[in-house]
């Protein structure tokens, strides 16, 4: 599948299909839809019917193979269990949760390699995400693609390009995937079933699809601001932004209770309101300066009168915000 801040990439890269390199790096941020932009290209150039305009048809032999997930020319390398590279020390600790890309699962493509291809048509070969191919596996697929075999084509998924060696980069032809503007990405959001889409789309940096995910596992708009306001490494620009996607009067309503529930935290050992945050918020209360809290608090309450009309809301926003920071530093750690 593709989307449809991927229509402009994908006809110009259809438009290549004789001539395209023999390993694109697909890169992006998080959650942009990079893997099944892949899937939905590579499936495509392995399609024996293309439409014109360059999509798979979807009803030829080799478009079936590859829905069925077995298309003898494709191979998709992921995070695995199988492969921890025991054999090789330098990695670090082993973990039980698949983080890496093995050398085993590159070395595992040597057969695939040396078949001829179905009907001489092309081989392609996902590897998502490139960022995970641990040392030995990126030195391994580094032989490969400095041999290239003819018609074969590689396509690296990658988040941050950075973190692969620059002698695999420099292989690759590299492809910066297209973020989609806040209007498609809303829309894209509101299809997919979410409301609030403006704020998750500003938790999670224009990201439609990284956005999805948080919307799904049930984070209400509430509760993805509330964990916002508790974090540390969040800048007051970030908080502000975020709040801005709220309703102000909401907002204002939110924050008060949040510092009601700091104070009555603080000496009575309870919460009235957030009472899903009591933990984090009982664990920090004890390190608020109660003077700076109730001036917080009054502060509020002041700002509940003009709510509805303040001059510039932006600046509103960040005058709330601004104090609470100055109170979560000076907390510090605990
Ligand atoms: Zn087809």
């Amino acid at each position: 599948m593709m989307y449809s801040w991927q229509h402009a990439l994908f006809a110009q890269l259809a438009a290549q299909r004789a001539t395209l390199p023999h390993a694109l790096l697909l890169s992006g941020r998080r959650g942009i839809g990079k893997a099944d932009f892949a899937r939905h290209l590579a499936r495509a150039l392995l399609c024996e019917a293309p439409q014109p305009s360059g999509d798979a048809c979807g009803t030829c032999p080799a478009c079936g193979w590859f829905n069925s997930g077995n298309h003898p020319d494709y191979r998709a390398i992921t995070l695995s269990d199988d492969d921890h590279d025991e054999e090789e020390g330098d990695e670090g600790p082993k973990k039980k949760a698949p983080t890496q890309i093995g050398i085993n699962q590159i070395r595992a493509l040597t057969g695939f390699m040396t078949t001829s291809t179905h009907r001489a048509g092309l081989r392609v070969v996902l590897i998502d995400p490139a960022d995970a191919l641990n040392t030995h596996a990126a030195n391994a697929l580094l032989k490969s693609l400095e041999e290239p075999l003819p018609g074969t084509l590689y396509l690296l998924v990658c988040h941050q390009p950075r973190r692969l060696p620059a002698t695999v980069r420099s292989r690759c032809q590299h492809q910066p995937m297209p973020l989609p503007n806040p209007t498609e990405a809303r829309e894209w959001l509101v299809a997919q079933g979410v409301t609030d889409p403006d704020l998750f789309l500003a938790l999670c940096a224009g990201a439609p699809l990284e956005a999805r995910v948080v919307a799904a596992e049930g984070s209400s708009a509430r509760t993805v601001f509330m964990s916002a306001l508790l974090r540390t490494d969040i800048t007051l620009v970030g908080l502000s932004e975020l709040a801005t996607k709220i309703p102000m009067v909401q907002l204002v309503d939110w924050l008060q209770r949040f510092s009601y529930d700091l104070m009555e935290q603080k000496y009575l050992g309870q919460a009235r309101f957030h009472i899903d945050l009591a933990k984090q918020q009982s664990a920090l209360a004890a390190h608020l300066d109660a003077y700076d809290l109730l001036a917080w608090e009054k502060q509020l309450s002041e700002a509940r009168r003009v709510v509805n009309h303040p001059l510039n809301p932006r600046l509103f926003v960040e005058s709330l915000l601004a104090p609470w920071m100055t109170l979560r530093a000076a907390a510090g750690s605990y």
